[in-house]
């Protein structure tokens, strides 16, 4: 996860309070200034060139200024919850948000203008795409959102499910997703969590779903989802056409997958749960959304090929890492291809371990408050293989913002939403046992051999690949509602229908149309678009190879590690180094040649275990 003072994080939730500020703020005396401007802009008929232009540099100085104060107050109340910096962040938050909300209509009166140059129309489109949900300017539309996707957000967290009859939490359930192998404790848990949280959010999606497409409408788009799909410098409808053809690239590898893992769930677990053919069970698969498969690998797990050979935490343990010794570990992969070390105040501001005497959010996070150097890193990390990947995927995002921080505020980001969450993963790709025996964590003697490569490609296939369809599926359900191609009376067969379709699998319990199954996944009542995370499973692949490529590797591609390579990092950072301010073809050229996404480097890297999936499912009807 980032966290980075920019536009996009101005999520909106709270644009009703327009009128419960003191004018004695700084902050808001400059947005009154520009209140008025607009005002004034608002009452000549045609927006001149120049006119954008004073518009995107006015707006682009108060984003800057009000991030560095608004992401010291967030930063404070995430590493020390009080009654005091929740006030702070909730006072900063509704200006950021309020702001995000103004700039965006304001920027939409532009959208006509001709004769502007290419960074005004680029700063233009970022301005107005960048909300979140957007309300018309109807009077009480604003407040009606907030209220509501306030009440959907809360509906959620105080849902609970039950175990054995007994009320859950959310937490406590999707932990023991993972761990119990009851199948009737499982299809408890999982339609118990589905109706008790879905069902109540219904009518408030649908009103929901009203009021942003009025919102949407009037920046000029044509509804939520196409102006979500705005961010990807092309065409709406195109970009969707590129997420199918991604998916059709990696899908033969899911399939494989699927197949095999439906045979052992059906040993496992005999017909009457897990029939061999047709769908999967959603519950069985060890989390509640079914979208990552790796807490029952000790189900897939073949005899032999299964056992990897050494265990990250025990090497860690053993070797007696602190957190910061971990930490330590990140920046020098970093280092070693050639990056400045991080300033010494991001290890006197950093919250590397959860403080003692204190409520922290421990949720991982990287920052950068002052868009320049002032990064830090917020964790509760623990010595553990778990947290030594955590810990190299929230650096990826730090050395991502620096290396952009000579752009202007509003190019103060990924080339797209996929992007910046894949830098950090295309590291931890790189933590290869190879690259464990370099830093002294394996000794060289305990080196795997070559036959326990499958055991490790399909643990990380459980989870990564796993994962596809469901990254994907999340947007085209709202994509289709927002379109009304998916109609308020279907909403649910809707959702169970993508889940069929793409993932293959079905609710363990009969569904109808009184309930909202997909209310029952956080991002669905939080409105946090999902694509990005699609596109960074693709991407950290596609951007590892093109690592491994520069650096002279010959063999399979799982077992490259590019760690001390300085033309790699060169490679990387004249990516990282344009931030927002290109279409993202250009900065994916600039460090792969190429100006497609493709799936075809994931497929490489799973080249190996494919080859043995198809063997392991020989004679099997796959597919469902
Ligand atoms: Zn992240």
């Amino acid at each position: 996860m980032k966290t980075a003072a920019s536009l996009t994080a101005l999520v909106f939730a709270l644009a009703a309070c327009t009128t419960t500020r003191s004018n004695s703020d700084p902050a808001i005396k400059a947005a009154d200034a520009l209140d008025r401007a607009a005002d004034a802009l608002a009452a000549n008929a045609a927006p001149t060139a120049d006119e954008a232009r004073a518009f995107v540099a006015a707006a682009e100085k108060d984003l800057a200024d009000f991030s560095v104060i608004s992401s010291r107050a967030q930063w404070v109340n995430a590493t020390y919850i009080t009654d005091d910096t929740d006030a702070l962040a909730s006072y900063f938050g509704t200006i950021g948000t309020e702001k995000g909300v103004s700039y965006a209509s304001r920027a939409a009166r532009f959208n006509d203008v001709a004769g502007l140059d290419y960074d005004t129309r680029r700063k233009l489109d970022i301005l107005r795409g960048g909300l979140t949900l957007a309300a018309p300017q109807t009077p009480g539309a604003a407040a009606e959102l907030n209220t509501i996707s306030t009440r959907l957000q809360s509906t959620y967290g105080k849902g609970r499910g039950t175990v054995g009859g007994k009320p859950t939490t959310g937490n406590d359930l999707e932990e023991r997703m993972g761990t119990s192998r009851n199948p009737a404790e499982l299809k408890e848990m999982w339609t118990s969590w589905h109706t008790n949280v879905g069902r109540p959010m219904r009518a408030d999606y649908v009103r929901l779903t009203e009021i942003a497409n009025q919102g949407a409408k009037d920046l000029g788009y044509a509804d939520t989802g196409a102006m979500w799909r705005s961010g990807y410098d092309m065409p709406a409808d195109e970009f969707a056409a590129l997420t199918d053809k991604l998916w059709g690239e990696v899908k033969p590898l899911y399939d494989q997958l699927h197949c095999f893992t439906r045979a052992k769930l059906n040993a496992k677990y005999s017909s009457s749960v897990q029939p061999a053919t047709g769908p999967i069970r959603a519950d069985l698969l060890g989390n509640m959304w079914a979208q990552e498969w790796g807490n029952i690998y000790d189900i897939v797990a073949p005899k032999g090929a299964g056992d990897i050979g050494f265990d990250t935490t025990d090497l860690l343990v053993s070797k007696k890492y602190t957190p910061e010794k971990i930490v330590r570990t990140g920046e020098n992969f970093f280092s070693s291809l050639g990056f400045a070390p991080l300033p010494a105040t991001f290890y006197q501001r950093s919250q590397i371990t959860a403080p003692r005497d204190r409520e922290v959010i421990c949720h991982a996070s990287a920052w950068d408050l002052d868009n320049k150097d002032d990064l830090r890193i917020k964790m509760c990390t623990k010595v553990n293989g778990d947290d030594f990947v955590t810990v190299h995927h929230e650096l990826g995002h730090n050395y991502y913002q620096r290396a952009y921080n000579a752009q202007p505020y509003l190019y103060l980001n990924g080339a797209n939403d996929g992007f910046h969450e894949a830098i950090g993963d295309t590291i931890a790709l790189s933590i290869t046992p190879d690259y464990l025996v370099q830093t002294g964590l394996l000794a060289k003697n305990k080196l795997p051999s070559a036959d326990k490569d499958t055991g490790l490609l399909l643990r990380q296939a459980m989870d990564k690949v796993a994962f596809l369809p469901f990254g994907l599926l999340i947007d085209k359900y709202r994509w289709g509602v927002f379109s009304g191609r998916i109609a308020p009376t279907a909403l649910n067969q809707g959702w169970n229908d993508l889940r069929l379709q793409y993932q293959g699998i079905v609710p363990p319990t009969p569904r109808t149309e009184a309930d909202f199954d997909p209310g029952a996944k956080y991002h669905i009542p939080a409105s946090v678009p999902y694509t990005r995370y699609f596109l960074a499973r693709i991407l950290q692949f596609q951007f590892y190879k093109a690592a491994c490529d520069q650096a002279g590797w010959k063999g399979p591609l799982h077992r490259c590690s590019f760690y001390g390579n300085k033309e790699v990092g060169q490679r990387l950072n004249a990516m990282l180094a344009l931030g927002a301010s290109k279409p993202w073809p250009d900065a994916l050229e600039a460090f792969t040649g190429s100006r497609e996404m493709s799936g075809a480097a994931m497929i490489e890297y799973f080249r190996p275990l494919q080859a043995w999936l198809q063997q392991q499912n020989a004679g099997k009807r796959c597919g469902w």
